[in-house]
């Protein structure tokens, strides 16, 4: 029998992989330039965490979680999103007494069946922030401005970034019943979807997808219209702080979001470059989130990425090329006594943390020379009897072809000074920083 990955669900193989760690490391550096460390959860959560979270009544939690009962009869979903897991370990872990405006970070894999097509898996991969414990624009501002800056780390241009205010428990409601009065006369005419939304969520009538529903509700009032003075007020501060760091944002009144723990800010960044899947970031307020789950009231922002549509914009966009890893020196033997030799030098090579590598098949020295050529390794040398009876052995460059004599004892010191590296024990440092590698693949 042969088995194949789950529907929806991708392998990531090198050298991918190393794509992943590249873009995964930029993303880390700019959420430490912004002062946000990392939060790790479980993987799982207990069900009634995103049911109370996220809201009963969206798509997520109605039908997308991978929901499953263990053998203590506890429900328990594998994580759909973020914020809700975040503002769980924030109130469990008292983490509002050590600081007052708590900055996490995450990278991690969520799980939503959904139909897989194009930008859409059942496991994808999010990275985001969320900043706890701040009501301020100013924060909202921050949250923005590092979304964009990670798009800016990954070389991407072209995106839209478009700012909405979902309102408060205040001027909501209100809101809500002038929204319908205007939908109910082309009820009839609304997709069973959007009919559904009507009781249930109508302001999510205004997020559809649908080209007819779009038409329908045309001209229907926004909330950003119709906003109290306190979210109005945050509205434009937020407007005025974007303008002054710069960052080009467009008011977009159709934009609610398909969770129902926003509040006020609501804003989401889209490329062109990812087809009808376009969004790449979406995020906002969520005021009451943290005291819906149990906590103290406490004010809140984030936002949330996709990896995987981040990748595939890095990779229609972007010329710049990625340095991959590869093997500093390749050791080959030309004998037996070559290989017991080679082994025992690429291993003392790694231990002063120069990317050494060998061969472990019993190939032809031929087809070792083809392999350290095939692996893009930096340097090559042969070793047999004769080299080792002098003690002397000729370092190949693999790129410009030339050829060096060296010392074998001093074959690591002669492979560091050669790859300009520094003296470090750190191995990444040593052979694998950008540029010191041979080795690239064109995005
Ligand atoms: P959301 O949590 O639904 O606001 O999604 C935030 C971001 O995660 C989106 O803008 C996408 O970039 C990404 N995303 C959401 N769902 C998926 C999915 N099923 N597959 C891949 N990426 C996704």
């Amino acid at each position: 029998m042969k088995f194949r990955s789950v529907k929806g669900t991708k392998d990531i193989l090198p050298p991918e992989s190393f794509l992943w760690q590249h873009t995964e490391e930029m993303i880390r550096g700019v959420m430490h330039t912004f002062n946000y460390r990392e939060i790790r959860t479980p993987v799982f959560e207990e069900t009634a965490l995103f049911a109370r979270g996220i809201g009963e009544l969206t798509d997520i939690v109605g039908k997308e979680m991978y929901t499953f009962t263990d053998r203590s009869m506890t429900r328990l979903t594998l994580k759909p999103e973020m914020t809700a897991s975040v503002v769980r370990a924030y109130i469990q872990n008292n983490m509002g007494e050590q600081s007052s405006l708590v900055k996490v970070y995450y990278l991690s894999p969520m799980f939503r069946q959904e139909r897989p097509q194009a930008g859409r898996l059942r496991q994808f991969h999010q990275y985001g922030a969320e900043a706890i414990g701040g009501g301020s624009y100013t924060i909202d501002a921050d949250i923005i401005a590092l979304a964009v800056s990670v798009l800016g780390g990954a070389g991407i241009t072209g995106c839209s970034v478009r700012i909405n205010s979902v309102g408060c428990e205040n001027c909501r409601p209100a809101y809500r019943e002038k929204l319908k009065k205007f939908l109910r006369p082309k009820l009839d005419n609304l997709s069973e979807e959007s009919r559904a939304r009507f009781d249930l969520n109508v302001m999510r009538i205004l997020d559809t997808k649908n080209e007819n529903d779009r038409k329908l509700a045309a001209g229907a009032p926004l909330i950003k219209d119709n906003l109290c003075e306190e979210c109005d007020s945050h509205f434009t501060g937020l407007r005025e702080t974007l303008r002054e760091l710069k960052i080009d944002a467009e008011v977009d009144g159709t934009i609610v979001r398909g969770l129902d723990y926003y509040t006020k800010t609501a804003f989401e960044i889209t490329s062109p470059d990812l087809g009808s899947q376009d969004a790449l970031v979406g995020g906002g307020r969520y005021d009451l989130l943290v005291s819906e789950l149990g906590g103290k009231p406490t004010p809140a922002v984030g936002f949330a990425a996709g990896m995987e549509r981040l990748l595939m914009v890095m990779q229609k966009q972007s010329s710049r090329e990625t340095p991959l890893p590869a093997p500093a020196i390749f050791i080959a033997a030309a004998d037996e006594p070559g290989r017991k030799w080679a082994l025992a030098a690429t291993m003392d090579a790694r231990r002063a943390g120069v990317a050494a590598e060998t061969d472990f098949l019993g190939r032809s020295l031929k087809s070792q020379m083809r392999e350290a050529d095939r692996q893009k390794a930096l340097f090559a040398i042969v070793v047999g009897r004769t080299e080792i009876e002098t003690g002397k052995g000729v370092l190949k460059d693999m790129r410009a072809g030339t050829e060096t004599p060296v010392e074998l004892d001093a074959l690591a010191t002669h492979v560091r000074q050669m790859t300009g590296a520094a003296d470090s024990a750190d191995a990444s440092d040593t052979v694998h920083g950008p540029g010191k590698s041979a080795h690239r693949i064109k995005r």
